[in-house]
């Protein structure tokens, strides 16, 4: 628990907090809306809860340079819905009711992220409050720049470590012309992973690309209604013109058929499209109805493309060994694969499921991939960064001090302990 929490409500009500934690020497930690998934917003040291969520202007939108300047506690739905009558939108949309600076402070990501980018792409500059309450902006709003060393991108999925954003400068997309959706069961995952690879390799760039198990699909049938095959199943969509998504479907028809695909339907944008989308959306609250009482832990795991195949397929085989409910879903254009291990209130079991993700992660590591491909580091999986990244991890820790020296901000997260 913190001891204390404070909603600010202006840059000069977080630089206020700032000083006086950093004359009393007490923890800081900042929060958006929440919804982070490995512990990111926990006090560990007590201090100071600092809430963002009422720094919710959008201060600036420009047409003609594709922008917006918001505060940190605009959540992205809601800059979607300023931005709905321009022509333009922001692209990053993790599944949960997120704010931009808790969205920049993980590098969130989200099913649109194989086409648009993850937040570190969307940013032109920041407004920090520093660790010991001066305020510097990083960036501009100019598209390219080579000035000075890229503040930007190390304040970006920092978890509130190094600073406290006041303000983000973010880069906007033209809404496409034309969206179209698809859905096609496959004999098995690496079906899938192959159809992907494949698609991207044929230069046919999907905005969305998401696999879904069989498991998964027989557990949202359940919950939803729907009755869709149960196999492993893709979700797609492509974002451009009329002829080149048109094309795109016909292409994806051609490969589907090669990989084996038994059922392809496709939608066009409005409700078919939503419809079609419709069992991905509700994937999560299906696998939780489908183990109810359960305690979930869910992976993170990213790959090159190249390995995605083998990481997936070696994921599935050790799930058939573990004896407990698991199930794989992957924003597979990305090399991103989330696999949700259920297991009962007991510390054996919990010990099983932890065993399980440290191993997974093990695997994925010798295949060049990460632990963490958009959730972040937080608290959970502080065990796994000495191990991804050696002997950086102490340049790592001489950012912290030199930006942090009374180590104030957000303390505990994001690092693991010195070397001895
Ligand atoms: C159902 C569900 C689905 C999800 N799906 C995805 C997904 O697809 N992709 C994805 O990337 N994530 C996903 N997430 C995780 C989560 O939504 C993201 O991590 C999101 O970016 C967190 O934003 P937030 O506003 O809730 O931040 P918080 O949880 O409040 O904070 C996150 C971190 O940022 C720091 N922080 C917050 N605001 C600031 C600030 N202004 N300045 C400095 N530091 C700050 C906090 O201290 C903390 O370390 C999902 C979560 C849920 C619950």
């Amino acid at each position: 628990m913190p001891d204390v929490v404070v909603f600010a409500e202006s840059t000069a009500d977080v630089k206020a907090v700032v000083e006086f934690a950093a004359r009393t020497r007490t923890p800081v930690t900042p929060v958006g809306a929440n919804s982070s998934l490995e512990g990111h917003t926990v006090p560990v040291r007590g201090g100071i809860s600092l809430d963002l969520s009422r720094m919710d202007a959008v201060k600036d939108v420009s047409v003609d340079d594709m922008l917006a300047v918001v505060e940190p506690g605009v959540v992205y739905q809601r800059l979607n819905h300023t931005l709905r009558q321009t022509g333009l939108f922001f692209p990053i949309d993790p599944g949960a009711e997120a704010t931009l600076g808790g969205m920049a402070s993980t590098n969130a990501s989200g099913t649109l992220t194989v086409q648009y980018g993850s937040m570190r792409d969307r940013l032109y500059g920041l407004e920090v409050v520093l660790a010991d309450g001066r305020v510097i902006r990083t960036g501009g709003r100019s598209r390219k720049s080579s000035s000075g060393y890229d503040l930007t991108r190390l304040f970006c999925g920092a978890e509130g470590t190094l600073g406290i954003i006041t303000e983000l400068t973010l880069k906007l997309a033209p809404r496409p012309q034309s969206v179209v959706g698809a859905r096609a069961s496959l004999p098995d995952i690496e079906a899938c992973v192959r159809l992907v690879a494949d698609l991207i390799q044929a230069g046919l760039q999907p905005a969305r690309c998401e696999l879904v198990d069989a498991a998964s699909i027989a557990a949202i049938n359940e919950h939803t209604g729907l009755l869709l095959p149960v196999m492993p199943t893709v979700f797609l969509e492509f974002h451009g013109s009329k002829a080149s998504t048109g094309l795109a479907i016909e292409e994806l028809g051609e490969l589907a058929g090669h990989s084996g695909a038994t059922g392809l339907e496709s939608a066009p944008d409005g409700p078919e499209l939503r419809a079609l989308w419709q069992a991905r959306h509700r994937a999560l609250p299906s696998l939780v109805a489908a183990n109810p009482g359960m305690n979930s832990l869910i992976t993170d795991l990213a790959v090159p493309i190249s390995r995605l195949t083998e990481a997936v397929a070696a994921a599935h085989q050790a799930t058939l060994e573990l004896g407990l409910p698991v199930y794989v879903l992957g924003h597979v254009g990305d090399g991103n694969f989330h696999v949700t291990i259920f297991y009962p209130e007991d510390e054996a079991a919990a010990a099983k499921a932890h065993g399980f993700h440290a191993d997974l992660v093990a695997k994925v590591l010798a295949l060049d991939g990460t632990c963490t491909g958009e959730h972040g580091i937080g608290l959970r999986k502080l065990p796994y960064v000495r191990a991804e990244h050696g002997a950086a991890v102490e340049t790592m820790w001489a950012i912290k001090d030199a930006l942090d020296p009374l180590q104030i901000m957000n303390p505990g997260k994001k690092l693991p302990p010195r070397m001895a």
